[in-house]
């Protein structure tokens, strides 16, 4: 393990230190050796794997082993060559949310709840996210436009719950996420607020002070639910758990969505492990999804079949409330949709 570089930094610089460099990613993994299966990504130029850039924060790279190019961590985040082989049913934008676009940021595809882009910007990039290609730039509203997102969730009384996705909403900041809070508190029928974030596993000091404080000042107004995306137990480290129980105390729910991915979780100890640590820092598991067919992810991909097979094992090992959803998305589908078991 590498020492735990700039843990101790504010969340903020530690975003803007995020590795970018392939060669300083695999230089302090001691894979260099390897180079030639990894590409760079550009940043310019259209919605595609090639220009989707590496990023990944100094401290999630404490978590992965040295020299392990297998490593469950290392492999959802580097920039894989066979991300660039174009494979027929993977598209950029697999859920085709395009289409339940009602105005800029809202996503309203499930009867009660809507779901809202409020930020572009992520601390990591999983080369297997659905949104990877998404056009933030025509859909993330700008301060003066939260008033439009407001006026559209007041006149939806079928809406009792906000959810807040992007990129990460934890990347927003406090200011802003009180902002966003504020204002929806003034409507009567959201009763649940929901952040779906990848930040606490990867910058644990993002659960500052200030933001626990904002929780606890809504705690009786909202439901608060975390949703986190954490896809293997090595993500969880003591740091990380201990700042995830601090959201305990201001009445937040936590829970975690995690996605089954060839050679980083797709077997039953994987799984076991998993449910487990997140159990032990105060979570629980909520879905396990499958795969997006998403544009660059194929390599990522595992069978249905195999799927189940793992689901059942998990059964066999796991109290009943360790045991995540399996599902999938189906596009236009308004509910996350089942995996049948038989
Ligand atoms: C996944 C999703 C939700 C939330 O679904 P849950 O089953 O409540 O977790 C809401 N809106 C959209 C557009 C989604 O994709």
């Amino acid at each position: 393990m590498i020492n735990h570089l700039g843990a101790q930094k504010n969340w903020q610089t530690q975003i803007s230190e995020a590795i970018t460099d392939i060669n300083e990613l695999l230089s302090l993994l001691q894979l260099e050796h390897l180079a030639d299966a990894y590409y760079t990504a550009s940043t310019q130029g259209n919605a595609s794997p090639a220009n989707f850039a590496l990023k990944v924060p100094r401290s999630f790279v404490t978590k992965m082993q040295i020299g392990n190019a297998k490593d469950p961590l290392f492999l959802q985040v580097v920039p894989d060559k066979r991300a660039l082989t174009k494979i027929a049913g993977y598209t950029s934008d697999p859920l085709q949310e395009a289409e339940f676009n009602p105005q800029k940021g809202v996503l309203h595809k499930y009867k009660s709840r809507v779901l809202l882009t409020v930020t572009g910007a992520c601390a990591v990039h999983c080369r297997y996210c659905f949104r990877q290609h998404f056009d933030y730039a025509s859909n993330i509203p700008s301060s003066s436009q939260i008033k439009e997102v407001i006026d559209y969730i007041s006149v939806q009384p079928d809406v009792n719950e906000v959810l807040f996705s992007g990129g990460d909403p934890l990347s927003l900041s406090n200011r802003r996420i009180l902002q966003w809070l504020t204002s929806l508190a003034t409507i009567q029928h959201i009763k649940t607020v929901r952040f779906h974030t990848r930040l606490p596993i990867m910058i644990p000091e993002r659960i500052d002070d200030e933001l626990l404080a904002i929780f606890t000042k809504f705690e009786d107004r909202f439901n608060l639910v975390m949703a986190l995306h954490c896809n293997h137990a090595n993500e969880i480290d003591d740091n990380t758990a201990r700042h995830l129980q601090k959201l305990k105390c201001c009445g937040v729910t936590l829970l975690n969505q995690a996605v089954l991915l060839a050679g980083v979780n797709d077997n039953v100890d994987a799984q076991v492990d998993l449910s487990e640590r997140l159990f032990a820092a105060g979570v629980l598991p909520y879905y396990l999804f499958l795969l997006d067919k998403v544009d660059g992810a194929a390599y990522f991909d595992v069978e249905e079949a195999e799927a189940v097979a793992v689901y059942w094992k998990m059964l066999a090992r796991l109290p009943g409330y360790l045991m995540p959803k399996l599902a999938r998305e189906v596009a236009n589908k308004p509910y996350k949709t089942p995996v049948s078991l038989y």
